[in-house]
This record gives C-alpha cells, sequence and structure tokens, in this order.
C-alpha cells in the first residue's frame, strides 16, 4: 500500500481509507473489496451478481467448491474433517457445542480467559456440567496457562470435549501452543475467531474449530466450522435441522438459503492469503507487525500493556496510558488522524489495537509514530 505522511502518521494514499483496528467487523484486504465490488455486478461473466446468484445454481457452486478446496489447501486439511460454513456468528457455536456433544449428566471441560469463554461456560451450562480447567480470573484475563505455566491446567476425568479460545480478542491474549492433551476420548474444541488463518495450523488435534468471519474472514454473521467427521457422529442428541451438523455437512452448508455473499467473501480472502505467501506469509507478516508495536509500547515508560508478555496476542494489542483521561485523548487523537477505532472493549477500557491479517505493515507503523508522538507530548 502506498502511503503519504499526513502530521506524525501516514495514511493510505488515494482511497479515501483509514488505519481500521476495530477488533470486529475488521480491516478486509483492500484487493478482496475491489474484487467483490465488481462480482457484485457480474461474478464470472454470467451478467448476474453474487447477491443474485441461486445458491443451487451453477455459478455459486463453484464459489462454494473453490472455498472449501482452498480452505482445506491453506491449512492442508485432510479429508476426514468437513469444511463446512454456518449461521448466527460465533456466539450460535457457544450453544450449538453443547447442545450436540455435551450429554446429559455429562462434563466438558472449558478454559475461562476472557469474556467469550465466558459466554460459552454460560451456554455449555444449560446442557450439562462445566468444569474449569483453567481460570484466568484472577490475572483479570491477562495470562493463559502455557509454557512454563501449563501445570495450573486441571482436567476433570472424564470430559466429552476440552474447549479454548485460541485469542481472546478483548484481552489481548494469544495461545502460542496447544492446552494439554485432552484425557481420554475427549476432543478439543477451538473458538478460533480472532486469529484463524493468522498463522499456520494443524488441525489434526481438533474435533471442531470455528471462527466468526468478521476479523480475518469477511463479514459477520458467516461462521468457518471445521470438523472432525466421526466427532459429528457422536452428536449426544436430536437437534433442529439447523443446528445439526451432520446434516449441514450432508448438504454443503445449504440445507436452507445460506448467507451466499458471506460464503464468496470469505472464499476470496482465502485466495487473498494464497496468493501472499499462505499461513506462514501471514505468520512473517503479523509477527513484523505485532513486533513493531509492542517494541514501541516496550521502551515507553508512559504506556503499560495489558497481557502478560509470553501470552500476548499478534492479533489484538491491548494496552493503557497512566490516566482514563489520557486514554480517551489517546483515542480522540488517534480518530482525527485516521487511525480508527483504537478503544479497547467496554470490560477493560484502554487501548485495544486489532491488527488482523489485512493491516498493512504501514498500519503498525504509524501507529507505532502516533505512540511514540502522543508520549512525547503528554507524558
Ligand atoms: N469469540 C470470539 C473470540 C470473539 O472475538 C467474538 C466476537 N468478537 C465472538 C466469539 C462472538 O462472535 P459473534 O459476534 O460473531 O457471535
Amino acid at each position: 500500500m502506498t502511503t503519504a505522511s499526513s502530521g506524525p502518521v501516514s495514511l493510505p494514499v488515494g482511497t479515501g481509507r483509514a488505519f481500521n483496528f476495530s477488533a470486529g467487523p475488521g480491516v478486509l484486504p483492500e484487493d478482496v473489496l475491489n474484487r467483490a465490488r465488481e462480482d457484485l455486478l457480474d461474478l464470472f461473466g454470467t451478467g448476474v451478481g453474487i447477491l443474485e446468484h441461486s445458491h443451487r445454481g451453477k455459478a455459486y457452486d463453484r464459489v462454494l467448491e473453490e472455498a472449501i478446496a482452498d480452505a482445506r489447501s491453506l491449512a492442508s486439511i485432510p479429508d476426514d474433517f468437513e469444511v463446512m460454513f454456518v449461521q448466527g456468528g460465533a456466539t450460535t457455536q457457544c450453544f450449538q457445542i453443547p447442545m450436540a456433544f455435551l450429554p446429559d449428566g455429562g462434563t466438558a471441560d472449558y478454559f475461562e480467559t476472557g469474556k467469550w469463554a465466558k459466554d460459552s461456560i454460560h451456554e455449555a451450562e444449560r446442557y450439562g456440567g462445566v468444569h474449569l480447567a483453567f481460570s484466568g480470573a484472577e490475572s483479570r484475563f491477562g495470562e493463559l496457562p502455557q509454557g512454563g505455566d501449563v501445570s495450573r491446567v486441571s482436567y476433570s476425568s472424564g470430559p466429552a470435549y476440552v474447549h479454548y479460545t485460541s485469542n481472546n480478542t478483548i484481552m489481548g491474549t494469544e495461545w502460542h501452543e496447544l492446552p494439554p492433551t485432552p484425557p481420554g476420548d475427549a476432543f478439543f474444541v477451538c473458538d478460533a475467531s480472532s486469529d484463524i488463518f493468522s498463522r499456520p495450523i494443524d488441525v489434526s488435534p481438533y474435533g471442531l474449530i470455528y471462527a466468526g468471519g468478521q476479523k480475518n474472514l469477511g463479514p459477520a454473521g458467516t461462521v468457518l466450522v471445521i470438523a472432525r467427521k466421526d466427532v459429528l457422529e457422536r452428536q449426544v442428541r436430536e437437534l433442529p435441522w439447523m443446528l445439526d451438523y451432520r446434516l449441514i455437512a450432508q448438504k454443503q452448508s445449504r440445507f436452507n438459503t445460506p448467507p451466499t455473499f458471506g460464503v464468496y467473501l470469505i472464499g476470496q480472502t482465502f485466495k487473498w492469503i494464497i496468493e501472499n505467501g499462505g499461513l506462514e506469509g501471514m505468520r512473517a507478516h503479523n509477527e513484523r507487525k505485532a513486533k513493531i508495536i509492542y517494541d514501541t509500547l516496550d521502551a515507553s515508560g508512559f504506556y503499560t500493556p495489558h497481557a502478560r508478555v509470553q501470552d500476548r496476542s499478534l492479533m489484538n494489542v491491548t494496552f493503557k496510558t497512566p490516566s482514563e483521561d489520557l486514554d480517551k485523548r489517546f483515542i480522540a487523537e488517534g480518530e482525527s488522524q485516521g487511525l480508527r477505532y483504537l478503544g479497547g472493549h467496554r470490560s477493560i477500557g484502554g487501548m485495544r489495537a486489532s491488527v488482523y491479517n489485512a493491516m498493512p505493515v504501514e498500519g503498525a507503523e504509524a501507529l507505532a509514530s502516533f505512540l511514540r508522538e502522543f508520549e512525547r507530548t503528554h507524558g
């Protein structure tokens, strides 16, 4: 992306677009948005736009087939896994998963690592027992039990599954390794909403991975689900059609009229990732951006990052200035300079810079120079 100097920060030139640090819906690749603009009017030279094609027609067949094939090639997803697109946001997965896999009288293990994990726990408790394998409440969810801290994890004796959130969007913590192997024949369920495809992933240890679209993939509402076929057969109760993963898989994610535009856009994002070095390329790109921002925070005596160093997220960088008043000024001055949506989630306050795959390096550099400038003038 070309940039120009505008005060202390550089903004993308000529596009009228700001650097968007929103946690979600968040920044999407400009190439994808430009492509979508064309395909809204005419997809594949059919004279009919993507929003207007039947979900049973040949054009949508191609959209869906390519999206699934590209997801499979990106993450080397083997044939014994289904790749599905479902509706209702990631929040629907919070109840759909225990409805499907947590038997009456059974237990599922959950890592309580932030608000979204807590929502999942709340919903699971409607269907069965929940055992907390770990709670980060004491550290205000600034820590995860990884690295030297795995001894803080304790599983129950026979959970149906183990649920964890790979990246905690609000707190700015991220797992950099897998949690300890689940006991017995339990499988991992992972909420990867805010770091899906930001780095290489080996799906084989998982039973089910889900990710809401609006961060690294595409529009809100459409959810990517990657699930092991034999795990789907473990469904413990009859579910309404729309929630039955087996039926969703059997009907190729179009039991009813699916969110065709969401699937299309996610598919275009997969192509963009492939063209930009695949998941290894994303990892290098995301590590570079995160380093630019964290190095600036660490070099300052003014800002306090929220997450413990080894648990820091590459996707959501959370930090504070010395006072709430200065936080507010930071956010307002950032906005006026084209650094949009730097406010932290209302539950923890402060600031949060979300630097998903589509955030260019220039966005991280612009934020770093704004951090230094703000400290110089207000520190
Ligand atoms: N899980 C995580 C990790 C999230 O960040 C979010 C949304 N920010 C959700 C779940 C909920 O997603 P949705 O709003 O799509 O239901």
